[in-house]
């Protein structure tokens, strides 16, 4: 075969959010465009006028936008094959439609949804192919003229495809072989309908891939079921020199491996399942990775390991990274368990990546809701002494960190921690740490930590634990020092004064 420029495409249907199963296909999608220098095409595949949902494609849009999957041309970007929206092709599609027609493909049908549902509750297993279709409304029963005088009456009809019985059809897939069936078990396909004037799914996609000389079809195993069509209608176009070349991703899992990844999961467990939030008319409200606090990059790594991994131990993996060793050939047969619990490693491992200053502002958004406003430098400050605790989001920090913000509400012996480590005679050790460090004139760690060190040795004081009974009120919180040089001498010093004054002498 001719070697042909790499082209592929995304082409997502706006039926609702984008499940994350799809968002996993366009990475994977991605990531071979980029590493074969090939280029990315964004489709929308909206001919289903009745499940077409205002505003998916707005969110389908933004959310790649977040997660920084770019496209090379389509919808929104232009490109010289558009346009990229397929209920903008419809002209396009009646020509193809008609050439089917004409060379004896397809042929026009009649039968009405309630014929089609009779028919259907009378034999059982009904398929509509070639040993049915000699009983139904249509113009190989009714004849060309006959067929022709219906069509100008202005009945409504659809164009099926014609399945030739006893054909093998063999779909070569790069993840699972040579996958053989024959055509026997496809029905005649509908292809077009005239109510709308629009082509179904399976031509239109079919139409696209060729006029927009697509080289690979990477999508999700549900599609696996339609390839022998596919192949079948390149067949049909005289197309097939130029088919593209498939590849079928395995399935995302539950949790537990039992079964395909659900929303239900998703409530079920407290994980999101889509990019972004989703609001829908009804009022439902599903949840979302970016509202959830996960940072587009740690989506992106962990999506990326779900069904293919690079054969080393390396897990921590960029774009660039997996753009150079991504390997479609390598993806998994079967399905890939969607762990969300790694999902959460992953989120922490890359907010202990990322630089405190691009954490800040959403912490400050944090501080903000809690009543509290400070600067960027304090607020990355507060994340880079604390991110190395156990959190996974960057609003598990709040609870953690409100001490560095609000002194103490009250000082107790109720606290735990107070009890153990309040005794006779540390409010007066606390009265004499707080004259030394009166004493600095540099706050900074290092100054506090060369005198307050050598003062704690020579004295065989340890201020540490009833220290941070004054500065925080209870056993939380950062090195003492830095805690101090972050909340200034005097607030050091006011809170070391209303411990004393609170608790025993
Ligand atoms: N419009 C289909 C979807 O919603 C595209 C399937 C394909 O990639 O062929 O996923």
């Amino acid at each position: 075969m001719t070697q042909r420029k790499t082209r592929v495409r995304f082409a997502p249907s706006p039926t609702g959010p984008l499940h994350i199963g799809g968002v996993r296909t366009a990475l994977y999608n991605y990531l071979f465009a980029h590493q074969r220098g090939g280029e990315l095409i964004f489709r929308i595949e909206d001919t289903d006028s009745t499940r077409f949902v205002p505003g998916a494609e707005a969110y389908i849009t933004e959310a790649f936008k977040w997660l920084g999957i770019t496209f090379d041309e389509g919808v929104g970007i232009g490109g010289n094959y558009g346009p990229y929206r397929q209920s903008e092709r419809k002209d396009i599609y009646v020509k193809y439609v008609d050439q089917l027609l004409e060379s004896g493909k397809a042929y026009v049908a009649f039968d009405t949804p309630e014929e089609l549902n009779a028919k259907r509750e009378s034999v059982k297993n009904f398929q509509y192919d070639a040993h049915t279709r000699g009983e139904m409304r249509n113009q190989l029963t009714l004849g060309d003229e006959e067929t022709q005088r219906l069509i100008e009456a202005g009945e409504k009809y659809v164009v099926r495809f014609k399945v030739e019985p006893g054909e093998e059809i063999v779909v070569h897939d790069i993840i699972r072989g040579e996958v053989k069936v024959m055509s026997d078990i496809l029905d005649d396909k509908v292809l077009y309908k005239s109510a709308d004037n629009l082509p179904t799914y399976h031509l239109a996609n079919i139409v696209d891939d060729h006029l927009m000389e697509v080289s690979h079809v990477i999508r999700g195993e549900e599609w696996l079921p339609s390839a022998p069509l596919h192949v079948l209608l390149y067949r049909a176009f005289g197309w097939t020199d130029t088919m593209p070349e498939f590849a079928h991703l395995p399935l995302l899992l539950k949790p537990d491996g039992k079964g395909k990844l659900s929303k239900r999961d998703g409530d079920r467990l407290g994980f999101p399942v889509f990019p972004l939030e989703w609001h829908g008319a009804d009022g439902t409200v599903c949840s979302g990775y970016r509202e959830s606090g996960y940072l587009p990059e740690a989506v992106i790594n962990f999506l990326a390991l779900l069904g293919w991994n690079p054969g080393t131990e390396q897990e921590i993996l960029s774009m660039d990274d997996l753009v150079r060793l991504f390997d479609l050939e390598k993806c998994s047969k079967s399905g890939a368990r969607f762990d969300y619990v790694k999902g959460l490693w992953f989120n922490r491992e890359y907010l202990i990546n990322t630089p405190d200053a691009q954490l800040a502002p959403a912490f400050m958004q944090i501080l903000e809701g809690n009543g509290i406003h400070t600067t960027a430098e304090r607020a990355a400050a507060v994340v880079g002494m604390m991110k190395m605790k156990k959190i996974n989001f960057i609003a598990d920090l709040w609870p953690m960190c409100d001490f560095f913000f609000t002194a103490p509400e009250a000082y107790t012996m109720d606290d735990k921690f107070t009890r153990k480590n309040w005794k006779e005679g540390t409010a007066a050790e606390m009265q004499a740490l707080a004259q030394k460090l009166d004493g600095l004139n540099d706050f900074s760690v290092e100054s506090q930590k060369a005198v307050i060190d050598a003062w704690a040795e020579a004295t065989g004081i340890k201020p540490w634990n009833p220290w941070r009974v004054c500065l925080v009120g209870t056993g939380k919180g950062p090195d003492m020092y830095e805690l101090a040089a972050f909340l200034g001498k005097d607030e050091t010093l006011r809170r070391m004064q209303a411990a004393i004054a609170a608790l025993p002498a």
